[in-house]
C-alpha cells in the first residue's frame, strides 16, 4: 500500500464529477447519521432527479450516551431511528426505504470473524442487498478511523458476492474529516467532489434532525457523544467528497 497525503487536507482542489446515474442506489451507514453527514447532498440530489434511494443503517447507535438514565439503550435506539427517518424525509427518502439492522454500536462485526453475530450480520446485509439490488452502492471508506465503519465496509464488500451484478462502489469518509484522526489516503483510491450547492440548506436541516447528536437533548451523561461544530461544518461544504478504488 502506497500512501499519499489525505485529500481532505485540501478538498477544494479535488476534481468535480457528476451525480451517479445508475439506480437503484443504496446508502449504507454504520451509525444513524453517517448517511446524512457524508451523503446527504448526494441523496437529496438523487431524489430530486427521481432516482430511487434506499438506506441501510447497520448499528443501533446506542453507545453515544451509555450512562444516561433518562435514555437507556431501548429508548435511545428509538430516538435515533426517529431522527434518521426525519432526516431522510427532509432529503426525500420515505421511511419504507430505510432498514435498521440494529447491530451493536461499537461492536459491528467484521465479515472475517467466524462468530455467530458476524455470520448473522452478513446474512442480514446480503438480504438487504438482494432486496434493493443496487446499481450504485455508497459505503463507508475502507480505512475510516472508526472500527464500525471499517467493519461495515467489510460486511458489505463480502455481501456483494450475493448479487448477480456487482454495483458501482462509492466510498465516503467520515472520521478522516477530524484532523486528529486523519490518515493518508490509500493510493489505490481516487477522490472526487460532488457539487451539492443547491442542497446544502436541505442537508443542514437534515443534520439538525439528529438532536441527540448535535444538542444537549440528552443532558444526563457527561461522557455523552456530541458532534463537534467543526466536524459538522466539514459536512456543510457546497460539495461532498467520495473515494473510489482505481479500477
Ligand atoms: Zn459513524
Amino acid at each position: 500500500m502506497v500512501a499519499s497525503v489525505s485529500p481532505l487536507s485540501h478538498p477544494e482542489t479535488l476534481p468535480l464529477r457528476s451525480l451517479p446515474s445508475e439506480a437503484p442506489v443504496l446508502v449504507v451507514a454504520p451509525h444513524p447519521d453517517d448517511e446524512t453527514l457524508a451523503c446527504g447532498g448526494a441523496i437529496a440530489a438523487l431524489r430530486a432527479q427521481g432516482l430511487p434511494v434506499s438506506v441501510l443503517v447497520v448499528s443501533d447507535g446506542t453507545r453515544s450516551h451509555p450512562r444516561s438514565r433518562l435514555y437507556p439503550a431501548p429508548r435511545l435506539r428509538q430516538v435515533r431511528q426517529a431522527e434518521t427517518l426525519a432526516a431522510l424525509a427532509r432529503l426525500g427518502v420515505a421511511a419504507s426505504q430505510v432498514v435498521f439492522l440494529g447491530l451493536p454500536d461499537g461492536s459491528v462485526p467484521s465479515a472475517s470473524l467466524s462468530t455467530s453475530l458476524a455470520q448473522a450480520a452478513l446474512a442480514q446485509c446480503q438480504r438487504s442487498l438482494v432486496q434493493v439490488a443496487p446499481r450504485t452502492l455508497f459505503l463507508p471508506y475502507r480505512y475510516d478511523p472508526h472500527r464500525d465503519h471499517r467493519a461495515t465496509w467489510s460486511l458489505m464488500q463480502t455481501a456483494i458476492a450475493a448479487l448477480p451484478q456487482p454495483p458501482r462502489l462509492i466510498e465516503y469518509p467520515v472520521w478522516d474529516w477530524d484532523p486528529e484522526q486523519r490518515q493518508p489516503l490509500d493510493a489505490s483510491y481516487r477522490p472526487w467532489r460532488l457539487d451539492i450547492a443547491s442542497f446544502v440548506e436541505l442537508k443542514r436541516q437534515a443534520i439538525a434532525c439528529y438532536r441527540s447528536q448535535t444538542t444537549d437533548l440528552i443532558h444526563d451523561d457527561p461522557t455523552g457523544f456530541r458532534l463537534s461544530p467543526e466536524l459538522i461544518a466539514s459536512f456543510l461544504n457546497p460539495w461532498e467528497i467520495f473515494l473510489e478504488p482505481v479500477p
